[in-house]
């Protein structure tokens, strides 16, 4: 069945055929590499602190713009790159979402902010990085940021630190084979969750969905009151256990501030699975949609419950009888 998508009347779609487009001479292809996940700032102690765990958790970096916004990107290659010819495979067609066909190629931002080994257009951090820059910032005694070097003297010290982030491809992880995670106790040492804590409204928001599933390792987290990213990555140890020594010797992994105990004490967060988020994937998405009702303006009147997106997904991914039984 073809999808259709009803879009804004000022959504515009800007793609050319590939030949013609910028991207096709655009070497690594950043902004398929690099999936910005939420914006965070550096004002206090603590906002330090949620950065510097961040920055502990493999093919998780940090970026700092010019306006001094710091973006979490994920670092992985979506999964439709062709990472040889640094193409994307699905260009122009109907799977491809809405959000990268009306990505403006000739105005790109990613280009010149990842290519740019100055640095001018965004500074990179790893947690080396992250650390001198707190080492150098000074603060009140509340924890409030009174002053941090300028982007200039960052750049030049950054210049004898390059950045160590080790990627990894993404791994199927077994906790996610049942479609189920519990609000509690799952490990925090592998997953991430990140906004919009919201439910989508719009069929836009469908497609900002599309497009970040494509991205290996990310999934879609479903309660009844919100819907949430989850990041399967993994905490480094050598890294987490430099960072603890020197800062918070009683610091654990679960009190990192995007793991779900730390959102719940923010947000109350229900399913009535009973604590369960429902975990989809891209390949469930298309049904998930089908089950959902748009008005003729593309807004969402009516969403598929949790417990209804577990059938849904157990219905196209039907469990294999155990081998026991
Ligand atoms: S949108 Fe920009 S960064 Fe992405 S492939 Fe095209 S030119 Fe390169
Ligand atoms: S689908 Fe989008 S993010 Fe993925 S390769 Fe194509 S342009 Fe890049």
């Amino acid at each position: 069945m073809k999808e259709t998508t009803i879009l804004p009347a000022d959504y515009k779609i800007k793609q050319e055929a590939w030949p013609d487009s910028p991207c096709s001479s655009c070497f690594g292809s950043p902004c398929c590499g690099h999936l910005p996940l939420t914006h965070l700032s550096f004002r206090s102690r603590t906002d330090f602190l949620a950065l510097a765990m961040l920055a502990c958790f493999r093919n998780i970096i940090l970026g700092q713009k010019e306006t001094g916004e710091w973006t979490i990107y994920y670092h992985q290659n979506c999964m439709f790159l062709d990472t040889h010819f640094f193409r994307c495979t699905i260009h122009g067609l109907d799977t491809q979402s809405v959000i990268c066909k009306s990505y403006d190629a000739h105005t790109c931002w990613y280009r010149p902010a990842f290519s740019d080994t100055r640095n001018r257009t965004l500074i990179l951090f790893d947690l080396p990085r992250l650390l001198w820059l707190e080492k150098h910032t000074r603060f009140l005694r509340d924890g409030t940021v009174i002053g941090q070097p300028s982007r200039t003297r960052m750049i030049m010290a950054f210049n004898a630190m390059p950045l160590s982030t080790e990627t990894r491809m993404a791994q199927k992880v077994p906790a996610l084979r049942k479609n189920l995670l519990p609000f509690y106790r799952h490990d925090a040492q592998r997953f991430l969750f990140f906004p919009p804590f919201e439910k989508p409204t719009n069929a836009v928001h469908y497609e900002l969905i599309r497009f970040r599933l494509g991205f290996p390792g990310v999934h879609l987290a479903v309660a009844d009151n919100s819907w949430a990213y989850l990041i399967c990555t993994q905490l480094r140890r050598e890294l987490f256990q430099q960072f603890t020594r020197e800062y918070f010797p009683g610091l654990e992994a679960r009190h990192n501030c995007f793991s779900f105990s730390e959102l719940q004490k923010q947000r109350l967060f229900y399913s009535e699975l009973g604590n369960m988020w429902v975990i989809a994937d891209l390949s469930h998405l298309h049904a998930i949609k089908a089950y959902t009702t748009f008005d003729w303006a593309g807004n969402i009147k009516r969403l598929p419950a949790a417990g209804q997106i577990l059938e849904i997904i157990r219905t196209l991914n039907p469990r294999k009888p155990d081998k026991a039984a």
